[in-house]
C-alpha cells in the first residue's frame, strides 16, 4: 500500500552534503547540464524524469488505460525500478531489463507528464529522490527537487528557454534517428508544460530563492561556463 504523503512535509535529514537542484521544463537542457556540472565539480547527478520516465514506459507497455486508473497502489507495488551509473552515465531498469534508450522518445514523454500529476506516483518518487541525497554530494534535476522533494537545497537553479528554442534543440538532437518534425515537437512540449504547470500537486514553478537561468540565447559551453561562475561563487559561503 503506497501512503498518500504530506508534500509539505520536509526532509528529516541531518544535513552533511551539498545539494544542487537544477529544476525547469521539458527540453530546457537539465539532464546534459547536471551531467556536465556535476563532472566539473565531481558531484553525482540524478535525473528525476528518467524515474518518472519509467513509470510512463511501464504503463505504456503494458497498455494500461491512464484515464481509468484502477488500483494504483497494487500497480505500483509491481513495477521494480532500478537504477546504476556507468562511466558517469545513469541508466534506468525495469523489472532488470535496461530501458535507457527507451525511456526518451516523445510518447513516454507525454504519458509520464499525465502520470506525474497522479499524487500516489509521487510520493511512490519521493522518497527515493530524497534517499539518493542523503549519501552524495548531488546534483538533482526535475521540476520539483527546489520546491518539494529537497526544499533545503543549498542552490537552486531554475533552467529555462523559450518554447520554440527548446522544440528547435530537440529537433535538431532527433532528427537524423527518428521521424519527427518540429511543428509536432513544439505542440508537445507546449502540452506537457501547461500539464506540468497546472497540475495540482508539485508543479513545476521556479522555487523560491532560485537563481533563474534562461539559456535561449547560450550555447550548450556559454551555459556551463555560466552556471559554473554562480555556483562556484555560492560553494565558498556554504
Ligand atoms: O525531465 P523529463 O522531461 O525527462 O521528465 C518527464 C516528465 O516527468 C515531465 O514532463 C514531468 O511531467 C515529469 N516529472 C515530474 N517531476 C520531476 C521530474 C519529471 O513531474 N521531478
Amino acid at each position: 500500500m503506497v501512503k498518500i504523503l504530506d508534500f509539505t512535509q520536509k526532509p528529516n535529514t541531518a544535513k552533511k552534503f551539498i545539494t544542487i537542484a537544477i529544476d525547469g521544463p521539458a527540453g530546457s537542457g537539465k539532464t546534459s547540464v547536471s551531467r556536465a556540472l556535476a563532472s566539473a565539480l565531481n558531484f553525482q547527478y540524478f535525473d528525476t524524469g528518467a524515474l518518472y520516465r519509467t513509470i510512463g514506459y511501464y504503463f505504456l507497455t503494458k497498455k494500461i488505460n491512464t484515464k481509468n486508473i484502477q488500483n494504483i497502489s497494487n500497480i505500483l507495488c509491481n513495477i521494480n525500478i532500478d537504477f546504476k551509473f556507468k562511466n558517469k552515465f545513469q541508466l534506468m531498469f525495469l523489472d532488470n531489463q535496461e530501458i535507457t534508450d527507451k525511456i526518451n522518445s516523445e510518447s513516454v514523454g507525454l504519458i509520464t507528464s499525465e502520470l506525474s500529476k497522479i499524487p500516489e506516483i509521487r510520493c511512490f518518487l519521493l522518497n527515493i529522490q530524497r534517499n539518493i541525497a542523503k549519501f552524495n554530494n548531488i546534483i538533482m534535476n526535475g521540476r520539483d527537487i527546489g520546491s518539494v522533494v529537497l526544499p533545503d537545497a543549498d542552490i537552486k537553479i531554475f533552467l529555462t528557454a523559450s518554447a520554440e528554442v527548446r522544440a528547435f534543440r530537440r529537433f535538431e538532437q532527433n532528427k537524423k534517428t527518428k521521424d519527427i518534425n518540429y511543428v509536432q515537437i513544439l505542440g508537445n512540449i507546449k502540452k506537457r508544460d501547461f500539464e506540468d504547470i497546472n497540475r495540482k500537486d508539485c508543479p513545476l514553478i521556479a522555487p523560491k530563492n532560485s537563481i533563474i537561468f534562461d539559456n535561449s540565447n547560450y550555447n550548450f559551453e556559454e551555459s556551463i561556463n555560466k552556471l559554473l561562475g554562480i555556483i562556484n561563487k555560492k560553494i565558498i559561503f556554504l
